[in-house]
């Protein structure tokens, strides 16, 4: 199986992609539940940038970190754009603990150094994490359809000399069954790969398959090794949060590392 759900300190759960794990990469896409939280950010939620008490956010956070085993890990501003930041041992756990001392203005968070985590937040847009064990590359990547369309994944993929011998672990995020879209943004996102977007017509109304754009887009840069978590937030109220369905809600997380 390529993914595993394990539990996460003693109430809470996460998925482990298990092919990254052979690599010897560590990851996990968190679940909403266990955490500290009230509704509607009941209860593991991980961001600072929703109306959550910051208290409840770092306690969730710790909880997280200790059941993952790893002190902290980096965040980044998220502002739907393509930028990555590069993360070295002197940014490590940037964001962690506060707001603002998340990484400004990226989307995607990189790094080469064991030990680092790195995070994505989501509540329906991809969390995806790429890696490579010969360059002992890792990088996680928030993309929603602006991120796509903004070309975040060839900028990700840009961070590896060979694409062939990387890595991909795509998370939990809105399915296409819940997610419909405009036609403008069906197009922008085609327009930003070869391989255009994947999308599906339900009663005249155009549904949008993020993670099968994603593995397209991937595929036409080269990278072939792609495992596809095929589970909706939308879908799953009890498991994961979901921007579309609930509107103001809490954030889920994929947080990455290479273990020393
Ligand atoms: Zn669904």
């Amino acid at each position: 199986m390529a993914f595993e759900r394990r539990r996460l300190g003693r109430r809470g759960h996460a998925l482990v992609p298990t092919a990254l794990e052979k690599e010897g990469f560590s990851a996990a896409f968190t679940e909403r539940s266990g955490g500290s939280s009230p509704p509607p950010f009941d209860s593991l939620n991980l961001s600072f940038s929703v109306e959550d008490s910051p208290g409840n956010v770092r306690e969730n956070r710790v909880l997280v970190a200790t059941g993952l085993g790893i002190p902290s890990f980096a965040t980044a501003e998220q502002v739907h754009g393509s930028a990555v930041a590069r993360v070295g041992p002197g940014r490590a756990g940037a964001g962690f603990a506060d707001l603002d001392s998340r990484i400004p203005g990226a989307d995607a968070l990189a790094t080469r150094s064991p030990g680092v985590g790195l995070a994505v937040l989501v509540a329906d847009c991809l969390p995806v994490v790429m890696a490579s064990s010969r360059e002992r590359t890792l990088a996680v990547v928030h993309a929603g359809w602006r991120g796509l369309a903004a070309g975040i994944l060839a900028r990700a993929a840009g961070l590896f000399e060979s694409p062939a011998e990387v890595r991909v672990a795509i998370g939990p995020a809105i399915g296409v069954d819940h997610y419909e879209v405009g036609e403008d943004v069906a197009l922008a996102v085609a327009a930003a790969s070869p391989a255009g977007a994947v999308t599906e017509r339900r009663g005249g109304r155009v549904h949008l398959d993020l993670a099968g754009t994603a593995r397209a887009a991937l595929r036409s840069l080269g990278v072939r090794r792609v495992e596809v978590a095929d589970v909706c937030t939308a879908c799953e109220r009890r498991r994961f949060f979901s921007h579309r369905r609930d509107g103001p809600s809490g954030r889920q997380a994929v947080v990455a590392w290479r273990p020393a």
